[in-house]
């Protein structure tokens, strides 16, 4: 009995042994590869997102904003696959499109001729992710970061063994951009938990005022439709709280569903 408890404890050592291995460690510790490297840093599950970010710059940037949530970032993280399934068609999701719908005959009756068009209600991980690789926004932010790190840890401060956790955490924390992307990081918009609308004008069956950063004066400013949604907001959306003003998004409107319930009521 004693050998068969020795040999099944030398079994576990072995395979435990082995995993680290096959997470691509070398047997010191030492990471072998950036997204290891990083992943370090990276709150699960934030750490499963930005293996799927391959530009330096992009991750970084997606980096420092999940460094800066830290622990908290699970319970902001976006819905997986089967939490959407499971909202859709819940009294949660019904509720939701319910005051959609209010917030819209509001809408409609107030400025006759134009309609609210909601697209979507959850907006996925695989769509934040693949909007955050092609973004321009987030693009410029990614040059202007890189260019910050190598200044500050050199050429090569990107080799996986020149990374020090403790130093690109303390570093990722101070850095400041210039300027903010339009997007937040994969995983952390609320849109990816329904707790995030995008309110947008259509007339004729086309958007009008769409959510596009480059209609904010054009459009929303100067015809006013930033105000006309806000008093269909506070007339018929009491779910709802903003809009956005950083970065300045008239269209974006968090929800706070209703307080569940009971059965009794
Ligand atoms: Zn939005």
């Amino acid at each position: 009995m004693r050998h068969a408890f020795r040999l099944i404890s030398a079994i576990a050592l072995l395979v435990l042994f082995c995993a680290g291995l096959a997470g691509g460690a070398h047997a010191d510790g030492a990471p072998t590869t950036l997204d290891e490297a990083l992943a370090k840093l990276a709150p699960v599950p934030s750490d499963a997102a930005l293996v799927q970010i391959p530009d330096p710059g992009r991750k970084l940037l997606a980096l420092r904003s999940y460094v800066r949530y830290g622990s908290r970032i699970a319970e902001r993280w976006s819905w997986t696959d089967e939490q959407i399934k499971a909202f859709q068609g819940s009294p949660e999701q019904q509720a939701l499109l319910a005051e959609i719908a209010a917030v819209n005959e509001h809408f409609k009756a107030a400025n006759p001729g134009y309609e609210i068009y909601v697209h979507g209600t959850v907006r996925s991980l695989d769509e934040q992710i693949a909007k955050w690789n092609k973004n321009e926004s987030v693009g410029a932010g990614a040059e202007e970061i890189l260019a910050a790190y190598t200044a500050s840890f050199g050429e090569d401060g990107l080799q996986p063994a020149r990374i020090d956790a403790r130093k690109l955490d303390a570093w990722l924390r101070g850095f400041r951009p210039s300027s903010r992307a339009n997007l937040a990081a994969p995983g952390l918009t609320l849109h990816g938990r329904a707790h995030a609308i995008d309110f947008q004008v259509m007339k004729d069956g086309r958007i009008y005022a769409g959510a596009n950063s480059k209609q904010v004066k054009s459009i929303w400013r100067a015809e006013g439709w930033d105000q006309k949604l806000k008093a269909s907001m506070d007339a018929a959306g009491p779910s709802f709280s903003g809009p956005m003003t950083n970065p300045d998004e008239p269209w974006h409107y968090d929800y706070r569903p209703p307080a569940a319930t009971n059965a009794s009521n």
